[in-house]
């Protein structure tokens, strides 16, 4: 039940963006697993670094990002459980995993001892999140996330980092269930989290700037407040609007998109979280090398494109000058005091061009001009065949 049931290992960083005093440090927290299962911690631990850096806006990031990992052995497996929630009782772990009787899926630990033990071992930690090994699902974002190893443990961990390390707010309108008395109109308060609000004018809504003029506002209006609103998405996938219910309400609080990771699992984070993400996490990035490193690849890449000379290049051409400009543009970002230069927008565009070039990568090599491509993308194993399959309609075109 504490510091008596188990031992810190060590931390070892497995992700190296550079020296922890410039970077965003990630640290992940073995909790429940015994000596002998420590081995399944470090690929826990992969897994999560592999979805994080493949989902948006950290895939773009990752040169903000380094990652430790701190092996910690408990006495016993898993995370005390009640009875009244379907588990066994307590067992001794580390740092006391417990699901909560009154809400069977918030998973705490003991915040001080893991805080306590990240420190002594990785001092310039910035978001510690801690991994649980056990498969009742369950996570919790306060002053360190955790999130248990369930089937769906690596989107439960987004989620969670969404609280722990960007103040994200739940997105979704109940607390216990949808039929519940006591959560039918939010509190005529503001809340202080950049994702949910009791705002619905365009002109004063915290997030007016990424709402367009034909969105109506609100964007969906609840019309039964004792109950979740049932209806579907009346706009396009991905608008950003005021969608009323949010933050444990069905009423008089909105949300900026119907759907986001805040409000269900497995779904992109909405247009604000990704905001509030880069703007957190633009500051790490190391300014000289990443840039140095976009322009070298981009440049190899549209070298090596150029010599292609085939049909659809000229598909991507325009995307090829647009990256062009986004790399005459970017130093001129930087002013004389070396103030934060690298426009977030710019990096959604590099983002966008990335793909642009990945998928016509692949499309080269898996489908296209076989021969030539294996010569000519040879050293890009990134860009071509160990990508999944293209999924975006240009890219899947037969001839
Ligand atoms: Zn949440």
């Amino acid at each position: 039940m504490g510091l008596s049931d188990g031992t810190v290992v060590g931390a070892t960083k497995i992700v190296d963006h550079g020296s922890d005093s410039a970077r965003w440090n990630v640290v992940l927290v073995a909790e429940g697993y015994k000596s002998s299962e420590l081995p399944q911690f470090h690929t826990d631990a992969q897994n999560f670094v592999n979805t994080l850096f493949a989902t948006a806006p950290y895939d773009t990031l990752q040169g903000a990002i380094n990652v430790h990992r701190l092996d910690v052995s408990s006495t016993d497996s898993g995370a005390d459980n009640p009875v009244s929630c379907g588990g066994s009782g307590n067992v001794a772990t580390y740092f006391d995993a417990q699901f909560t009787a009154s809400i069977c899926r918030l998973l705490t630990v003991n915040d001080t001892n893991v805080i306590n033990a990240v420190t002594a071992n990785v001092p310039a930690w910035n978001v510690i999140l801690v991994l649980v090994n056990t498969t009742v699902y369950g996570g919790s974002g306060g002053a360190v996330a955790t999130f248990s190893m369930a089937p769906s443990a690596m989107e439960i961990g987004l989620h969670e980092l969404g609280h722990t390390a960007f103040g994200l707010a739940d997105e979704y309108e109940y607390w216990a269930g949808c039929g519940e008395s006591g959560h039918d109109n939010h509190p005529a308060v503001e809340p202080s989290q950049p994702n949910v609000t009791i705002d619905d004018n365009r002109m004063t809504i915290k997030w007016g700037t990424l709402i367009s003029s034909i969105t109506p506002m609100p964007t969906t209006a609840n019309a039964d407040c004792t109950q979740c609103d049932p209806q579907a998405d009346p706009l396009p996938p991905g608008t950003v609007g005021a969608f009323e219910g949010a933050h444990y309400y069905h009423c008089a609080a909105y949300r900026p998109q119907y759907l986001c990771r805040m409000r269900a699992l497995n779904n992109p984070y909405c247009a604000v979280c990704r905001r509030r993400i880069v703007e957190t996490l633009t500051p790490f990035l190391p300014p000289k090398t990443i840039f140095k490193e976009i322009k070298d690849a981009k440049a190899e890449k549209m070298e090596k494109f150029e010599k292609l000379e085939w049909k659809e290049f000229k598909e991507v051409k325009l995307e090829l000058k647009e990256l062009e400009k986004v790399i005459v543009e970017i130093p001129k970002l930087k002013d004389a005091e070396g103030d934060p230069w690298l426009d977030p927008g710019i990096y959604e565009r590099l983002a966008r061009i990335e793909a642009s070039v990945e998928r016509l990568a692949h499309f080269i090599t898996q489908e296209e001009r076989p021969n030539v491509a294996r010569g000519a993308l040879a050293g890009e194993p990134k860009a071509a065949a160990n990508r999944a399959a293209p999924t975006k309609p240009g890219s899947s075109r037969k001839r």
